[in-house]
């Protein structure tokens, strides 16, 4: 059978991984600064991880939510302690997409409307708000048919208001740092405002922070930064460090009732277990300061080369937007320097998402590889 080719794909083949290291099929290493889309939080293979991954597999993989799991309550109460939510309800799932398609249809069973509104450039997964960039409209024109959204401009208030006191509206769904759309991101007064509407006029704010949650932006969350607290947070990606595990994160006012949302694998033993490890690392070997930290430390550097017109981003969720398109710059970093990045909706936007692990000495090869292409390609690049 052949598989079905949706993904254009470097020709490059991992085989071995560890921290912010990965080795392909030849046994060429590269430095990970993309950890597969940002799912790599504590860096590949970390020990801990790997003993309580093996240590529970062996132990009981999985079985279904229909007996109890203490597994899911230790994770629930890790999660709560260390993200400053522990009054929240945790609801468990398998991916980022399948995560936000809980937190829409709760959205939707609470206020009993069905309409959503979402940010352009925004995306939140194959789900109902897939995307709103109108160069990708293709890939959700089937699924917006079905579900009613409608796409606003960033930090336009007043568009919201519109919106939400046509009274139809069940939730308001935005990330606090755009990952695939290019790293833009709300101003504290758009998120403040946007709270106090949602808040006024019955609707559920979600904060997808599929990608940017997890200590990534130097903070547990990156709405925190705006000092809101939604309704409804989605998690997944760092969650398990490249185990499919999801989750959202629920306000006590919303109320579950039996059947309200369900799955056959969310939750399972397996998952937990790389979960709780992934909370432990992050605890143990403060992560969270060292994304602060290393962000800093390389937004600093890099905001003085050559072409670097801006470098967008919080920590470790970084940015830096180009005066041409860096499709080339990142075969050149892949191929010539062995350095993984990754692109976005703009086309002039190299991002980085490098394991919260990372340290000076990788941030320093980076920066010098970087220059090196940036000055000696130029000509080609450009
Ligand atoms: N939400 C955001 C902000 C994302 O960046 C992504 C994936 O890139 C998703 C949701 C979808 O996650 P998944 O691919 O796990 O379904």
């Amino acid at each position: 059978m052949k598989l079905f080719d949706v993904y254009p794909l470097y020709d490059v083949e991992p085989v071995n991984a560890y921290g912010s290291i990965v080795i392909d099929k030849n046994d060429t290493e590269y430095l990970d600064l993309y950890g597969g889309h940002a799912v790599i939080s504590i860096g590949h293979s970390h020990p801990h991880y790997v003993k309580k991954i093996k240590e529970q597999v062996e132990k009981i993989g999985f079985y279904s939510n229909a007996v109890q799991n203490s597994l899911q309550s230790k994770l629930a109460d890790k999660l709560g302690k260390l993200s400053g939510y522990d009054n929240y309800q945790l609801f468990l799932c398998n991916s980022g997409a399948e995560a936000n398609e809980n937190a829409l249809k709760l959205a939707s069973f609470f206020t009993g409307k069905t309409r959503i509104v979402a940010f352009n450039n925004g995306f939140h997964g194959r789900t109902s708000a897939a995307v709103a960039a109108t160069d990708n409209a293709k890939i959700n024109a089937p699924l917006n048919k079905q579900q009613d959204v409608t796409f606003l401009p960033l930090n336009q208030i007043e568009l919201v208001e519109t919106e939400l006191k046509k009274g139809d509206v069940c939730a308001v769904i935005i990330e606090p740092i755009q990952g695939v759309g290019g790293l833009n991101e709300g101003s504290t007064e758009f998120f403040t405002s946007l709270e106090r509407l949602c808040n006024e006029l019955g609707v559920v704010l979600i904060l997808d922070e599929v990608q940017s949650g997890y200590g990534r932006s130097g903070k547990f969350f990156a709405h925190q930064f705006h000092s809101i607290t939604p309704d409804i947070i989605s998690i997944a990606k760092g969650m398990g460090n490249g185990f499919p595990v999801g989750g959202i994160l629920i306000a006590p006012h919303i109320e579950p009732n039996y059947g309200m949302l369900g799955t056959t694998f969310g939750g399972n033993h397996l998952a937990c277990a790389a979960a709780l490890a992934v909370l432990e690392v992050i605890e143990t070997e403060k992560l969270i300061d060292n994304a602060r930290v290393l962000g800093d430390y390389f937004s600093a550097l890099v905001s003085d080369l050559p072409g670097v017109r801006k470098v967008k981003g919080k920590g470790l969720m970084l940015g830096l937007e180009f005066d041409f398109e860096v499709s080339e710059l990142r075969k050149k970093l892949i191929y010539d320097k062995h350095i993984f990045t990754g692109g976005a909706m703009n086309k002039n936007v190299l991002r980085i998402l490098p394991p919260l692990t990372i340290g000076k000495r990788e941030i320093d090869l980076f920066i010098k590889a970087l220059q090196e292409v940036l000055v000696i390609e130029k000509s080609v690049i450009v």
